[in-house]
């Protein structure tokens, strides 16, 4: 097998996600063999630096041996087994370490297969609760512009990023949309210059005080991606906005559900997001780098007060009936454990602060550089914004496709890079060390310059 006939025969048959597939009549396909670490290895024996930890789920690099060691273990004794009825070890073992690390009041673990299914989960059950308490009326959710909460409709309902929502718009449920606080200097009335992130986050809060205040009767929970807008090009605000959203939301009668799915697990700088605001939401989703990036697995964290809503006699019909085939696959729950063991073995955040300056430092000289709007970081995520005219808050247009060309460029040289529009960023693996950091931003400058040279 070599590249180009595996790539022939994966075009010839498969179909991937997120991508308009006539791209690859001039774009190459990269077909990957095997992956060590931080890289990822081609069948022509080319390695690439995973600077996106594959799609932001990788946390301590490839075929880590403690997870390999675990799941191989795993799989010697239990594959998979119903998860209704019936309980193992790895799910329990899991959920007891997730409510140790979550923030306080968070003691019920139900597990879902995918990110964009615990979405679901904790809007379900957001909903129901409500309706278990006599509140049936609470129907609707307010949800950030530019927020990303996955693909299935109703995650997708409650996403604020016009790319992947407007096809669909007819299919969804209409959440009530709350302008966010993104702290970009691109944003449109958005931060005055010279203001702190504080600031603006604090004064953007009253566009979501006056949803709360007009429509709280008719919401069961807010949704946000705390501190970070991840797939709409990792857009930042300060962890007051998280502060003052609980205050408000405990004041109102209204959930509040974190999506932590991208941020969770030390991405942040600490363990969640929400303990930069030293809060507790009353549901918190969590997927991605839950298993280290080895197998699909999602959960939602929820209270105890959640959980009595919905305990009663069965003929009350107030049970959460939501299930899927794989909920707790023994593997999955085992490679995240494994995962959490890793965190246990050294100071992973204190590593990460060092890895997250050394990752700022190599591409500060970019921020003198006229294309970068903004160069921003939130503990292992450091997003380069490209712009055609930062002053003038004039974006490339999005069919310039100016951010592919530094992915172009990258893989030249060695590096996946995978853009969000015009927004090029770093989130490896924590693994990564201090070379490796130096050819990730050599490939992220020189592609920069290239990009935007005319
Ligand atoms: C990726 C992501 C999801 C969806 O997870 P999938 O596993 O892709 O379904 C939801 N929310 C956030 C914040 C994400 O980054």
């Amino acid at each position: 097998m070599n590249n180009a006939e595996l790539t022939a025969r994966s075009l010839a048959r498969v179909w991937n996600p997120c991508t308009q597939m006539q791209d690859h009549e001039w774009l190459p396909l990269v077909p990957i063999r095997r992956a060590e670490g931080v890289w990822l290895e081609d069948f022509d024996g080319r390695r690439y630096l995973d600077a996106v930890s594959s799609w932001w789920t990788n946390l301590f690099g490839h075929r880590h041996p403690h997870i390999v060691e675990r799941l191989k273990a795993q799989l010697d004794v239990l594959d998979h087994v119903i998860f209704a009825g019936f309980t193992h070890e790895p799910a329990v073992r899991l959920a007891e370490k997730l409510c140790a690390i979550a923030p306080a009041g968070l003691a019920r673990v139900f597990y879902a297969d995918i990110g964009s299914a615990a979405v679901e989960v904790a809007l379900k059950m957001s909903h129901h609760y409500w309706r278990n308490l006599g509140q049936p009326q609470k129907t609707r959710f307010i949800a950030l512009t530019g927020g990303y909460h996955g693909e299935t409709l109703g995650a997708l309902a409650v996403g604020g990023t016009g790319l992947y929502r407007d096809a669909y718009a007819p299919l969804l449920m209409q959440p009530i949309h709350v302008r966010s606080p993104d702290c970009c200097p691109m944003v449109e009335d958005g931060r005055a210059p010279g203001e702190s992130w504080e600031d603006y986050s604090r004064r953007a809060f009253r566009h979501m005080e006056q949803a709360l205040e007009r429509h709280a009767g008719e919401v069961a929970a807010v949704i946000v991606e705390p501190l970070v807008q991840a797939a709409t090009g990792m857009r930042m605000y300060h962890p007051v906005y998280l502060k003052l959203l609980r205050q408000a939301c405990d004041r109102h009668g209204v959930h509040l559900i974190a999506d932590e799915i991208a941020v969770g697990f030390g991405r942040s700088g600490r363990m969640f997001a929400c303990d930069w605001a030293g809060i507790a939401p009353d549901f918190m989703c969590l997927s991605k780098g839950l298993t280290g990036g080895t197998l699909p697995l999602a959960c939602v964290l929820t209270t105890d007060a959640v959980y009595r809503a919905f305990y009663d006699d069965y003929a009350t019909y107030k049970a959460f009936l939501h299930s899927h085939s794989y909920t707790g696959n023994p593997l999955a729950c085992a490679a995240a454990l494994a995962t959490l063991e890793i965190f246990e073995q050294q100071d992973w955040l204190a590593h990460n602060r060092r890895n997250g300056q050394l990752m700022w430092n190599a591409v500060a000289d970019l921020s003198r550089h006229p294309q970068v709007a903004e160069i921003r970081q939130q503990g292992m995520i450091l997003a380069i914004e490209l712009a055609r005219n930062p002053e003038r808050r004039q974006a490339y247009p999005a069919e310039q496709r100016r951010g592919l060309r530094v992915y172009r460029h990258g893989l030249e040289r060695g590096v996946l890079l995978r853009p969000l529009g015009n927004v090029i960023y770093f989130m490896p693996p924590y693994v990564i060390d201090i070379e490796e950091i130096a050819q990730m931003a050599a490939a992220a400058i020189e592609g920069i310059q290239q990009a935007t040279r005319d």
